[in-house]
């Protein structure tokens, strides 16, 4: 464990970008030579889009980085926070700990509370509005968005009381998991449901993805599948029956344009009855 607190307390940026990029390739690859929906799509154009909104969240998190790390050592300063609130406990128990505590309030929350205030929702759509679900949709988010995701993120290290390497950790820990979840690929079946009982599963974060309600507002886990089956949020559809997208936002000059998805936020809202 200590060798795991000091590699993360000062992980290079580089290791981060290797990792991220890592991520992508490997699941590229498996994903071309074994894709579970045979899209008909320009894999490299869409990925260009996706991939835009990749480096557009990097960039809001990196010049934002030092208030993310500054609570943090606040927290330690001051023992604030959930962690140091409790009795003291092994270090695997505490960070384990540490990790449910971040997905909860920096991650879950964070994606339940997009999806119920209309305007947070403007900007998450974004994220809905692909068809073509592979690995570089995981990180499609709007400029916006990764700002909204980061104060929720703020808020978490400040209500856990996590130290940075922590942060750190969960942060590496969530974009594989994010990479893995969104590839196009398909598990045996009973792996997927053995494996969504305490993390996200391929199978359970694509039905977040289906075009339709109730379907898209549930699953907002996102490394553990915990929190949705504690608070009914968990549901489940055959993966045949899934349909990718927001079915407000259905056209490909619509999900397929960088200009329009950047702009959709500041469009006229459109409510999911209107298509229904
Ligand atoms: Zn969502
Ligand atoms: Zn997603």
């Amino acid at each position: 464990m200590n060798e795991i607190i000091d590699y993360f307390s000062t992980i290079p940026s580089a290791h981060r970008a290797m990792i991220l990029a890592g991520g992508i390739a490997l699941f590229w690859l498996i994903e071309s030579a074994l894709p579970f929906v045979k899209f008909s799509y320009n894999k490299w154009q869409h990925a260009g889009i996706n991939i835009f909104f990749t480096l557009t969240t990097i960039v809001v998190n990196f010049c934002l980085a030092f208030i993310l790390i500054r609570t943090a050592q606040w927290t330690v300063d001051h023992n604030f926070g959930l962690l140091n609130w409790l009795p003291e406990m092994n270090p695997w128990l505490y960070a384990i700990t540490g990790l449910l505590l971040l997905d909860l309030i920096g991650a879950y929350l964070a994606h339940l509370v997009e999806h119920k205030v209309k305007f947070l929702w403007r900007f998450h759509l974004i994220h809905h509005t692909d068809t073509w679900i592979d690995t570089t949709t995981g990180n499609r988010h709007h400029p916006g968005e990764s700002v909204i995701r980061f104060v929720f993120t703020t808020l978490g290290v400040l209500l856990v009381g996590s130290p940075m390497w922590m942060v750190f950790l969960y942060q590496t820990l969530s974009v594989v998991a994010t990479q893995f979840t969104h590839a196009n690929i398909a598990l045996p079946k009973r792996i997927d449901k053995i494996m969504s009982f305490v993390l996200v599963s391929p199978d359970m974060h694509k039905v977040h993805h289906h075009y339709k309600l109730p379907y898209t507002d549930s699953n907002y886990g996102n490394i553990f599948s915990v929190w949705d089956r504690l608070f009914g949020t968990f549901s489940y559809l055959e993966r045949e029956q899934l349909v990718y997208g927001v079915d407000t936002h259905m056209q490909p000059k619509e999900h397929n344009d960088l200009k329009n998805l950047l702009a959709i936020p500041f469009q006229k809202y459109r409510s999911p009855e209107d298509n229904a």
